[in-house]
């Protein structure tokens, strides 16, 4: 994927960024709970196309540099 033009993605329905998923070849909104699919290097931004992300997807979040709290995980 061009990272300018990952740049330039939003998710179609909250406008929010989205998120690559390499693994999965996706794009995921985390708002909205939905992960779109990247056929041939072309994003699918269609809501009809989507996958619903479950729960524990939904949940998981990577936290950033800096986000990492050594000690505060209980
Ligand atoms: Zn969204």
């Amino acid at each position: 994927m061009d990272k300018e033009l990952l740049a330039m993605l939003v998710c179609p329905l909250c406008q929010g960024k989205l998120k690559y998923d390499r693994q999965r070849g996706e794009l995921k909104c985390h708002f909205d709970g939905l992960a779109y699919p990247i056929r041939d290097d072309i994003p699918v931004m269609l809501e009809e196309e989507a996958r619903v992300m479950d729960v524990d997807e939904k949940l998981h979040k990577r936290a950033g540099p800096g986000d990492a709290q050594p000690g505060a995980a209980s």
